[in-house]
């Protein structure tokens, strides 16, 4: 068969600079094919994996690092420079405006989305950072695709043993698997889940504030702006990936 390939050039947010291991930040992806929309299709007890495992075969030649383990930050730059290569850049949407309540449909152009790129100078004061309450110094990783996986396992593993009666264990789940080291030490996982069971909810909340502000700190706009056609007041909505993403429209 010819080549009906695309590829998809583009740099990723963190460039490449929040890794330990050396990324090649300028990457290259081509276009999916039908086998793979039929695994991205298949359900997964991991369904970040999935995705992950597509995108990295997609890249055209290795960044260094697998998309599993990339920030979520250029994950999502992955996943919508795979869109373009794979569908092109326009995107239907559609959003409700708050003020009159009418439907608004719109396209959007993928390929013009804002991206902010990291300045590591910045962040550091957001990866390592002092307990308001304990007093405790926490060293925190970057949320990755394997992570949400891991404790989206976790906490389903959980629910199962107490037939449905457990709490949601995911703040737990999620705050132990991004604490890195504590007073310079680390920790092995049931001793750091003893160590967050135990924190003050003051300091649990800095932690979760923390590693917002640093998933804010770089990556695609997610909010977009919007002019209502109906009654023209501006409002703004998130980006979310709907049928549209990998399966457009062809009229
Ligand atoms: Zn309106």
């Amino acid at each position: 068969m010819d080549n009906y390939t695309i590829a998809e050039e583009f740099e990723l947010p963190s460039k490449g600079k929040v890794y330990s291991q050396k990324v090649n930040p300028i990457v290259k992806l081509k276009s999916m094919t039908t086998t793979q929309e039929m695994r991205r299709l298949s359900p997964s007890e991991r369904p970040y994996k999935a995705m992950c495992d597509i995108i990295d075969e997609c890249f055209v030649e290795s960044p260094g690092i697998s998309s599993y383990d990339m920030c979520l930050a250029d994950y999502q730059y992955c996943l919508i420079n795979l869109r373009i290569a794979t569908y092109g850049t326009r995107y239907d949407i559609q959003t409700s405006c708050p003020y009159c309540g009418n439907t608004v449909y719109e396209k959007i152009d993928l390929g013009n989305m804002d991206v902010k790129y990291c300045d590591l100078q910045d962040l550091n004061s957001l990866f390592e950072f002092e307990l308001p309450r304990t007093k405790k110094k926490i060293k925190i990783n970057i949320q990755t695709p394997r992570i949400i996986d891991d404790v989206t396992v976790q906490n389903k593993a959980l629910q199962k043993k107490s037939k449905g009666q457990a709490i949601d264990s995911s703040l737990l789940f999620n705050i132990v698997s991004l604490i890195e080291t504590i007073d310079g030490h680390e920790y092995d996982p049931i001793q750091k889940e003893d160590f967050v069971r135990q924190l003050p909810m003051m300091d649990t909340n800095y932690i979760v504030k923390k590693v917002n502000k640093l998933v804010e700190s770089f990556g695609v706009n997610m909010q977009i702006e919007h002019t209502c056609p109906t009654c023209g007041l501006d409002y703004n909505s998130t980006f979310r990936i709907n049928g549209e993403f990998f399966g457009p429209n062809i009229d």
